[in-house]
């Protein structure tokens, strides 16, 4: 095999090494049917048991919660921040949202094209470079909701901890760092995401969330916009991204044994302390965007004293075989997306050409 690349992209990411080899060798003839996965009817046994398995996977990596049903849809996040206040956003209600970053304001932007929305906290005066302090989240009068992004991908922030919203349902997009650490569902009414950065391949959008929120939807709703579609057919109303699906349940069995969520977490602490320690003992060569205690695991963003040396540094990475360190184009600088299947020998590589690119051009 020719070597991996060392994979930093944004999203779609790096996939673990032992699934797309795994995928690859079950291709052809997936569980003796004599078909790959994609070429059967999601109606069928085999399909059904995969799309099961995954389910009872992902619940169970989070400790079984009582109540709570995991569905598997299409059309991206993105989706996700329309059907949201479409569902749960009711006359005379407002729609809450901590704004963090470009995809906090997103999902507030689709709220605010189905109704009334309040911003309950915002780091906006700080460029979204930290993140509001739990405590100051204020919750409007008749609040339907109060959404949060867990992890924004392109500034490089991440919440440690969650808001207690009491009876409010808390509802979070966690695109960008879904099963990379534990965390209680049960604080959460519903939690989703993207399934290309954590998860598997892009198509599927993973939703988290308890049964008695998306059972019953708003009549006029058209019928794939509403989650009691999904819910009452098991995300099996219509055709299922079935690929996406399989390698989900893939990546699910990757990371049982990894340890779990716990054994997950500590893989990805040591890969994120390796960036952040290179970065803070550069004497100023890197310049970490945020600060220690809101910077993210999953993606390390940093900038260099000018846009002439980040782009420097960013064509000899790429001569060195690193991908996808370029930072997203509406904030410039410089990113590693380390998701789970990023390897620590990866972000070990990285460290040793951040600190021979610093001593050539420091
Ligand atoms: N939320 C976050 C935090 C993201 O990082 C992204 C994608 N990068 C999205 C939402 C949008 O996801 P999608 O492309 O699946 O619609």
């Amino acid at each position: 095999m020719n070597k991996r690349a060392y994979n930093f992209n944004a999203g779609p990411a790096a996939l673990p090494l032992e699934v797309l080899e795994r995928a690859q060798a079950e291709f052809v003839d997936f569980r003796e049917s004599g078909m790959s996965i994609m070429e059967m009817s999601h109606r069928g046994a085999i399909y059904e048991s995969v799309h099961k398995e995954a389910q009872e996977r992902l619940l169970a990596l989070l400790g079984n919660p009582d109540g709570y049903k995991v569905l598997f849809l299409q059309g991206g996040a993105s989706t996700q921040f329309a059907m949201i206040p479409m569902n749960f956003l009711g006359q005379g209600q407002q729609a809450n949202y901590v704004m963090t970053g470009s995809w906090a304001d997103k999902a507030y932007k689709e709220a605010k094209l189905i109704g009334e929305t309040h911003i309950a906290a915002s780091s906006e005066a700080d460029n979204y470079m930290s993140l509001p302090k739990l405590t100051d989240i204020s919750l409007s009068d008749n609040p339907a909701y109060l959404h949060i992004t867990s992890n924004e991908t392109i500034g490089g922030t991440q919440f440690k901890q969650f808001p207690d919203t009491g009876s409010v349902p808390l509802i979070c997009d966690m695109s960008s760092d879904i099963l990379s650490r534990p965390f209680d569902m049960k604080q959460f009414a519903m939690v989703y995401a993207g399934a290309q950065k954590n998860l598997g391949p892009s198509g599927v959008t993973v939703v988290i969330a308890k049964e008695d929120m998306i059972t019953s939807s708003p009549k006029h709703l058209p019928t794939m916009l509403r989650y009691s579609t999904h819910t009452s057919n098991d995300s099996l109303y219509n055709t299922p991204p079935s690929f996406g699906v399989y390698m989900i349940n893939e990546v699910l069995k990757w990371i049982e044994e990894r340890g779990g969520l716990e054994g997950i977490r500590d893989l990805n602490r040591e890969k994120a302390a390796l960036l952040y320690d290179m970065i803070d003992g550069s004497e100023g060569f890197y310049r970490g965007c945020v600060d220690a205690g809101n910077r993210s695991d999953m993606n390390v963003t940093f900038r260099l004293e000018s846009e002439e040396l980040e782009k420097a540094f960013i064509k000899a990475s790429e001569q060195e075989g690193f991908v996808g360190l370029k930072g997203h184009r509406s904030v410039g600088g410089l990113r590693a997306s380390i998701y789970n299947a990023v390897p620590l020998e990866s972000c070990k590589a990285l460290v040793d050409f951040m600190g021979h690119f610093k001593r050539t051009h420091g």
